[in-house]
């Protein structure tokens, strides 16, 4: 079968003729010219209208799907039109888009790949630039967002996410239900204002019909569910407040090493960070051996640690008024324990009592993994962004992985 066959199978385009495959030795490119169909009408790139044509410009060159480790273009004589309604514009072709080199087969192969791989990684596999790889994800990223259905939101979670060496801040909006799990929004900044575009953006009548919000205890999140989701149940998500947990353990933890040090004891926190922090289940037995040695000291890293341990039974409760009464109980404990880290989370957590045991009567509508999930993938995502020079394309690359997007409908998919 020749290649202009299969091409006409596979990516015909009405009032276009593939007129051959020529091998062109000293590029090692793979040549297909086009041509208009005799009588066919251009159509006008600013209306997408067929006008009549006026001139013709320079041949151009359309990359398409790599084959066999050859680059494969189209040449095609761009024409222009003269429009009623826009006047003299060049013609709009259904293989590309704008002044893009890339067709639009390749820039979807493109980004498919870079959902796989990293974008340099695409990038050197497929013999072309990262701004190339970029581009094509940039464009399919538009297309989805131009053409997906917000429908009806059930559930949210709202998280914030350091980028930039930690010194700025991403508001990353989820939704979280059953079925549909992927990111809505992102926001510069964790502020007020930034929260409130996203409300901006769904509508008031969407956000009426928001059932669960999760967030963190972090406040400009708060103040904005509380004004703009006051139907729904909103959650402290267990994921928040594990991670507050440890890091009062973990602040606990380095500044005793620091003082034993400082003090000429025995180094017997060296090589315990993870012993306190994971959960007991997860040790490997190396750390379960260094706990069980560390676990003989008095020391308040071993308090902080076990009453972190024993908090793990709240999660355990199915009803809210056991579950509150927990709570109280460890919360006295602690504010007893003159661990002055462990204090500021009781003290959060009893600020926040009410939207804590929110957990316990929401928990059955739905799995509070899922936001500590998706924040990690949004951190392997921002990890493997060597090379996002702005926050632009930052933004186009978690859409990409996280936002579940349409893609535009293909005859056939190269892969
Ligand atoms: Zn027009």
């Amino acid at each position: 079968m020749r290649l202009i066959s299969l091409l006409n199978q596979y990516q015909h385009f009405p009032g276009f003729v593939y007129e051959g495959a020529r091998y062109c030795t000293a590029s090692q490119t793979i040549e297909i010219p086009v041509r208009p169909r005799h009588g066919s009408k251009p159509v006008c790139s600013g209306c997408h209208k067929s006008a009549p044509g006026y001139d013709h410009l320079g041949q151009r060159r359309f990359e398409f799907v790599p084959l066999w480790g050859f680059m494969v273009v189209l040449l095609y004589t761009m024409r222009r039109v003269n429009c009623r309604d826009c006047g003299v514009r060049v013609e709009e072709v259904p293989w590309g888009i704008g002044k893009h080199q890339l067709t639009k087969a390749y820039m979807l192969f493109l980004a498919h790949w870079a959902r796989k791989l990293s974008w340099q990684e695409t990038a050197t596999a497929f013999r072309t630039s990262w701004d190339k790889v970029c581009q094509s994800v940039e464009y399919v990223v538009k297309w989805g967002l131009e053409h997906r259905q917000l429908g009806s939101i059930a559930a949210i979670g709202v998280d914030e996410i350091a980028y930039a060496k930690g010194h700025k801040y991403l508001t990353l909006v989820y939704q979280i239900e059953q079925g549909c799990v992927r990111l809505l929004w992102i926001g510069r900044e964790r502020t007020v204002e930034s929260f409130e575009q996203f409300f901006a953006m769904i509508g008031k009548e969407v956000a009426g019909q928001i059932e669960f919000v999760c967030s963190d205890m972090w406040q400009p999140y708060l103040k904005v569910i509380r004004e703009r989701c006051s139907q729904a149940i909103h959650i402290l998500d267990r994921f928040h407040i594990v991670t507050k947990m440890n890091d009062a353990v973990d602040d606990i933890r380095a500044g005793e090493a620091r003082r034993l040090a400082r003090d000429g004891y025995q180094p017997v926190l060296k090589k315990t960070r993870w012993c306190v922090l994971k959960r007991r289940a997860n040790l490997t037995d190396g750390q379960r051996f260094r706990l069980r040695d560390l676990l003989r000291y008095n020391l308040q890293t071993v308090r902080a640690y076990l009453l972190k341990e024993d908090f793990q039974q709240f999660w355990e409760y199915e009803s809210p008024t056991w579950a509150g009464k927990f709570l109280d109980e460890w919360c006295r404990q602690v504010m007893r324990s003159r661990l002055e880290p462990m204090k500021k989370v009781a003290r959060t957590l009893r600020r926040h009592r009410e939207l804590i045991l929110n957990y316990f009567r929401a928990r059955k509508a739905f799995s509070s993994g899922i936001v500590e999930g998706l924040n990690n993938k949004a951190k392997v995502t921002m990890r493997k962004s060597y090379g996002f020079r702005t926050y632009h394309v930052l933004e186009t690359a978690l859409y990409h992985a996280l936002g579940k997007l349409p893609e535009p409908n293909v005859a056939h998919r190269f892969f």
